[in-house]
């Protein structure tokens, strides 16, 4: 019997890699769409409108999770001039992470992880300890993996353009836009 895993996606393109990695090593992927931290809404609705388009064509079964943008706001406070990789960034990680690794235990998943590190902008060396942290603090078990490794971020490319995905060129939040 496959293993399942809740896979937290930040976006369509990085996930068809993901997903694709992760069904090649015999996980049962559900896809867990939650950013609040995007900016702004039209750009939450262009990016889910795709992780939509995406989860038809590759049958993933997906939940979305809540855009409590107002919350995200809250967390980052006083960070909002730090530079794109700093602590706000950490901070918007452990949100989306915590939140993932919740829904994870409460609906029975045997792991979780996320999408981030296929990024070449996100270290795993910061994304994994908070995936770890996180784990622990809901038990349940975080994947840790780096899914830029053996031309993982090449790879999004090439299957973003199979499914015709539109491809931000921003992270995400009003700050790094
Ligand atoms: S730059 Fe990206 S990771 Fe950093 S706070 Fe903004 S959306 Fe989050």
């Amino acid at each position: 019997m496959n293993k399942s895993i809740l896979l937290h996606i930040c976006c369509a393109p990085c996930a068809t890699e993901v997903v694709e990695n992760l069904r090649k090593e015999g996980y049962e992927v559900t896809g867990f769409f939650y950013n609040p931290n995007i900016y702004p809404k039209k750009e939450y609705d262009l990016r889910l409108d795709n992780f939509h388009k995406l989860a038809s064509q590759i049958d993933l079964p997906f939940l979305v999770g809540s855009y409590n943008s107002k919350d995200w706001y809250q967390e980052i406070q006083g960070l909002e001039a730090e530079p794109e990789g700093g602590k706000r960034c950490k901070i918007c990680h452990r949100m989306r992470l915590n939140h993932t690794a919740q829904i994870a235990k409460d609906k029975g998943y045997e792991a979780f992880t996320t999408t981030l590190t296929v990024s070449p902008y996100k270290l795993s060396k910061i994304i994994n300890p908070i995936g770890k942290e996180v784990g622990e603090k809901h038990k349940t078990k975080f994947l840790e993996r780096d899914f830029k490794k053996q031309e993982g971020f090449k790879r999004s490319i090439t299957l973003s353009k199979k499914y015709e995905l539109y491809r931000q060129s921003y992270c995400g939040c009003e700050f790094s836009l």
